[in-house]
C-alpha cells in the first residue's frame, strides 16, 4: 500500500534543467514505494547494462570483470564479482575511465577527491549522473519539508580560501536545485576552516533556519556554546554530511537547539548514497542511483544488524564506472521501514570522524589541507596529517620518489596556507600508511588530546 506520498512541485519556468528534475522526480516518488522485489529488479537491470558497457570501453574493466557471465548473473551471484578498492581506482585512474558514452548522457565532467582514505583520485560523472543527484537532492529536500523562506547557511570544507569571516559569502536564494522549484530566501556560505568563535559570531549574525555542516565541526560548535552559554534558537533543522554522526549529537542538537538533525550518507564519486528517513533516524539507501552491499572480511553478505565494509555499485555513472566500490566506510542493513518505502535500511553508518586542529592561540578549526594542489606538485599516493603540538605539524606521504627541496617548500606552502597558520610542518615518507584501531584511516589525527593541552 502507497502511503500519501505528497506531490512533487512544478517547476517555476517551463522549460529547462526543472522540468527534466520534474519528470525524474516523479518517478523517483513512485518508485520510492516499490518493493523490495521490484527494486532489486531494476537495479539488476541497471547493473548488468553497466557492466555490459563498462567491458566494453573500459580498459580496466574488460580485464578486470573478463570472467563474468552477464546472461547469468542475479544480485545473488554479484557476490562472485571482483571487488573494486580505492588503491586499485587510483592505479588505474584514466585506465578504468569508458572510452566513449552514450551520448545521452550528456557533457562529462572531472572532479579529484581524496575521500575518507587519504588516496586522491581523479574521478569523472555526465550530465545523467548530476541530474539524478540533483534530483535526489530535491527528493530530501521535500522528504524532510524544508521551509524554503527560511535563510540557509552552510559551513563546509572549500580547498580555495574563500568564504572566510566575518562575512563568508551570501547568495540571492538555496541554489540548484530548490531554486528551480521555490522562490527561497537566502542562503549564507562561510568556510569551515574558521575558527569555531567566528562561526559562532557568523551564525548569531545571519540567524539561519538551516545549518548545514560536518559532524565534527557541530560538536565544536555546541562544545562552543556550552562553554560561553549561549543561544542559537532560530535554526529548526541542523543538517549533517560528510563524517559518522552519534546519538549523543543527535541529544545534544534537540537539547541545546531545540532542532532536529538530518544526516545525509554521500560521496563526491558516488553523489548520494543513502538520505534519512523522514519519519525515523535510519537512512534509506538511494537504489535508483547506487546498489549497496554491506560485506564481512571473508567477502560473504551480512545478515541484518551485522556491521561489514559497505561497497558501493553507482548504476548511472558511465564515466568512471565504479562497480563493487570498497568506499572505506562501515556500516549495517536493517530490517524494512514501518514507513512503508521499500528503499533500503541502513541504520547506522560508520564513517570518518575528524578531529579538529588547535592554533597556537587555542582556537579550533577544522582542518584543510589543500590536498588538490599537492597533486599538481608530486604524485602523492596516500597523505596524513599529524598535528603532534600547538604549533608541530608532521605530514605523512606515501609516493614513489622522494620529493625534491623545492617539491617540499611547495608542499609545505600549501599545507600552511590551507591549515591557516605558518605551522612547523615536518615531512615524513611512508610505504603505507597505517589505518586506526577501529580498522578506519583518519587523514587528520591530534595527538593534543593525548598529550593533554587539549582543553576538550
Ligand atoms: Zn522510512
Amino acid at each position: 500500500m502507497k502511503p500519501s506520498s505528497g506531490s512533487i512541485p512544478k517547476p517555476l519556468l517551463q522549460d529547462g534543467q526543472g522540468q527534466a528534475l520534474y519528470a525524474l522526480l516523479q518517478q523517483l516518488n513512485e518508485s520510492q514505494w516499490w518493493n523490495a522485489e521490484q527494486l532489486a529488479r531494476g537495479q539488476l537491470q541497471q547493473l548488468k547494462k553497466l557492466i555490459g558497457y563498462a567491458i566494453a570501453h573500459s580498459p580496466f574493466y574488460k580485464q578486470h570483470l573478463r570472467d563474468v557471465d552477464l546472461n547469468n548473473l542475479d544480485l545473488n551471484s554479484i557476490n562472485a564479482l571482483p571487488l573494486l578498492t580505492r588503491a586499485q581506482l587510483q592505479e588505474n585512474n584514466g585506465n578504468i575511465d569508458c572510452s566513449q558514452l552514450p551520448e545521452t548522457h550528456g557533457v562529462v565532467s572531472e572532479s579529484m577527491t581524496s575521500g575518507s582514505t587519504g588516496i586522491p583520485v581523479k574521478l569523472r560523472s555526465t550530465a545523467l549522473t548530476s541530474t539524478l543527484w540533483n534530483a535526489i537532492n530535491m527528493r530530501e529536500q521535500l522528504w524532510h519539508k524544508r521551509q524554503m523562506d527560511k535563510v540557509s547557511a552552510s559551513i563546509r570544507w572549500h580547498g580555495e580560501p574563500i568564504g572566510l569571516p566575518p562575512d563568508g559569502v551570501h547568495f540571492t536564494d538555496w541554489g540548484l536545485p530548490v531554486n528551480l522549484f521555490f522562490k527561497t530566501a537566502a542562503s549564507y556560505f562561510l568556510n569551515s576552516s574558521s575558527a569555531i568563535t567566528a562561526q559562532l559570531q557568523w551564525l548569531q549574525k545571519i540567524q539561519p533556519g538551516y545549518l548545514m555542516t560536518h559532524p565534527s565541526n557541530l560538536r565544536a560548535l555546541l562544545q562552543q556554546m556550552r562553554q560561553d552559554e549561549s543561544e542559537l534558537d532560530c535554526i529548526l533543522q541542523v543538517r549533517t554530511v560528510g563524517e559518522s554522526i552519534s546519538d549523543d549529537l543527535r541529544s545534544s542538537v534537540i537539547e541545546q537547539l531545540n532542532a532536529k538533525l538530518v544526516d545525509l550518507y554521500s560521496s563526491e564519486e558516488l553523489g548520494y548514497i543513502a538520505i534519512q528517513c523522514p519519519l525515523h533516524d535510519h537512512y534509506h539507501i538511494q537504489s535508483e542511483s547506487v546498489l549497496v552491499e554491506v560485506l564481512r572480511e571473508d567477502g560473504s553478505a551480512c545478515d541484518l544488524n551485522e556491521s561489514g565494509k559497505i561497497v558501493v555499485s553507482s548504476l548511472r555513472n558511465y564515466a568512471t564506472p565504479l562497480i563493487r566500490y570498497e568506499i572505506g566506510d562501515y556500516g549495517e542493513l536493517s530490517e524494512p521501514c514501518p514507513c512503508g518505502r521499500g528503499l533500503p535500511v541502513m541504520k547506522r553508518i560508520h564513517g570518518r570522524v575528524r578531529n579538529m586542529l588547535t592554533h597556537p592561540d587555542g582556537s579550533k578549526h577544522w582542518p584543510n589541507f589543500g590536498f588538490r594542489k599537492f597533486m599538481q606538485v608530486a604524485n602523492i599516493k596516500q597523505f596524513q596529517v599529524v598535528q603532534h603540538g600547538l604549533s608541530e605539524i608532521e605530514l605523512k606521504l606515501v609516493l614513489d620518489s622522494v620529493l625534491s627541496a623545492e617539491q617540499e617548500a611547495a608542499i609545505k606552502n600549501i599545507l600552511s596556507e590551507s591549515l591557516g597558520h605558518p605551522f612547523d610542518i615536518d615531512i615524513s615518507y611512508h610505504s603505507s600508511l597505517t589505518r586506526s584501531n577501529n580498522g578506519k584511516f583518519e587523514d587528520f589525527i591530534s595527538l593534543l588530546a593525548a598529550k593533554g593541552q587539549d582543553a576538550n
